[in-house]
């Protein structure tokens, strides 16, 4: 059974009687195995006699839409209507407009996921009021459920202990649910080119590869660009078609820096979107940094640039322009990189507020794993956020700051900048 703490009913309507299915509206955990929200809507269709309708949605018209996160997509419902047909599932992917409401009418309930952030967050606060039928929510993000964390967490160091308490009891497999009643309706075709990089098959071959390959050197290289040691999986974790529990049980207890990663920094962030305040201005920061800030906000800078010219990757630092031609180019900034192309934009924008504007603007465009909890936690750890004080200078005040010498004496700097040209 889907444990208790995972699901939340958004309203009081009653189940629909005569109805066709369950409707299992796959938002963001778009896959049909290691899916604690599918095997939620499994139970309660087995226990009302009905069979399983998956859908999949695509909103064209929304908020950074691009052919790059649409074929992302695409290649995931390829995978998830062949898995569908397989388990039994009914299964409809669809970008037309009203296509949910069209589906709720023959459902007795809804079953979809709880998410704390892009788009799911206004879904699940706008629709429950408006379909008539139950509408549950389940936590199929994390491992160890977003509810079990009742208020914000300062830091890493603060819910650390709380998740290894709580790992035991979640860190489980979950069992591909398997519909009693199979569906009988017709099984849909979902033409999406195969060469689309996204989906399920891609990101267990990417598992494959990570276990194979990388995890053994993850500790020692993962800080070292140009190996491509880490595992590459946040566009697939990020669009659902693959769970971070799967992951975390796949490499298991081989690589504790891995899993403080995965688990907890990524949780953590997670618990930042779901109980922390938005996320678009520095007052979402705490006291300390945001005094510090403000203290320093109008230093001179050496260099400013417009977003226009972080945009175009026009700056006079090489380093910096090879990061952002990596995430127009490929869509990701290795991680070690990705907290220099931040600390940058702060130094080199006219304000603190613009730079995190810039940074979230070019980050949610551009990137395959951006519009995401991560996204948000991150981009303002580059500002303080679950950080510490450190010693004060300009522009930063006490802020963590980086530069280009540490980037070069630790890492191979002219070797990435020659892979981005
Ligand atoms: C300015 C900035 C912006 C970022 N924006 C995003 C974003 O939009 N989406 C995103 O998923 N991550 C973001 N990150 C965090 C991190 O850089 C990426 O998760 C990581 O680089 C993804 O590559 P990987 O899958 O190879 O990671 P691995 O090193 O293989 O890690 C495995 C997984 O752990 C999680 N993880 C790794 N690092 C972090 C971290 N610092 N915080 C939380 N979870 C982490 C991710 O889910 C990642 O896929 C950002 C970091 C910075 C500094």
């Amino acid at each position: 059974m889907v444990a208790p703490e995972r699901v939340r009913l958004l309203n009081d309507s009653s189940p629909r009687s005569g109805a066709a299915y369950v409707l299992y509206w796959a938002q963001t955990s778009r896959r049909l195995d290691s899916n604690h929200g599918l095997a939620c809507a499994v139970e309660r269709a087995d226990s009302l006699g009905l069979p399983v309708l998956v859908y999949e949605g695509l909103t064209r018209d929304r908020p950074f839409a691009n052919p790059r996160f649409d074929s992302f997509i695409l290649g995931g419902a390829r995978d998830n209507a062949a898995r569908a047909a397989q388990l039994g599932f009914g299964y409809v992917f669809s970008d037309q407009r009203g296509a949910l409401y069209r589906m709720a009418e023959d459902a007795a309930l809804l079953v979809t996921d709880d998410y704390p952030g892009y788009l799911v967050r206004e879904h699940n606060a706008r629709l429950p009021a408006r379909l008539g039928i139950p509408y549950y929510v389940v936590d199929s993000s994390c491992i160890v459920p977003m509810a079990c964390f009742t208020k914000q967490e300062y830091a890493a160091y603060t819910i650390r202990p709380k998740i290894n308490r709580l790992l035991p009891v979640h860190l489980r497999p979950l069992e591909t649910a398997v519909p009693t009643i199979r569906w009988a309706g017709p099984l849909p075709v979902v033409d999406a080119s195969p060469e689309s990089g996204g989906g399920r098959v891609a990101a267990m071959k990417r598992l494959r590869e990570f276990l194979a390959h990388d995890l053994a050197r993850y500790a020692q290289d993962s800080r070292e660009p140009t190996q491509r040691a880490t595992s590459r999986l946040s566009p697939y974790l990020h669009f659902g078609h693959i769970s971070s529990l799967e992951v975390a049980l796949a490499v298991r207890e081989h690589s504790p820096e891995f899993q403080e990663q995965l688990i907890i920094r990524r949780e953590l962030a997670f618990n930042f979107a779901r109980h922390g305040p938005n996320p678009r201005t520095l007052a979402a920061l705490p006291n300390w940094a945001r005094q510090t800030l403000a203290k320093h906000d109008a230093d001179p800078r050496d260099y400013s640039y417009s977003h226009q010219q972080f945009e175009r990757a026009a700056t006079h630092d090489v380093l910096w322009n090879a990061t952002q031609k990596e995430l127009l180019r490929d869509g990701v900034i290795h991680g070690y990189y990705r907290m220099y192309w931040g600390k940058k934009i702060i130094e080199w924008s006219p304000s603190h507020q613009e730079a995190l504007d810039v940074m979230l603007d070019l980050n949610d465009r551009y990137a395959l794993d951006g519009r995401d909890p991560n996204t948000y936690a991150n981009i303002l750890w580059c500002f303080g956020l679950h950080d510490r004080p450190w010693t004060e200078r300009p522009v930063f005040g006490m802020v963590r700051y980086m530069n280009l010498a540490g980037m070069r004496r630790k890492t191979e700097v002219d070797a990435y900048v020659k892979e981005m040209q």
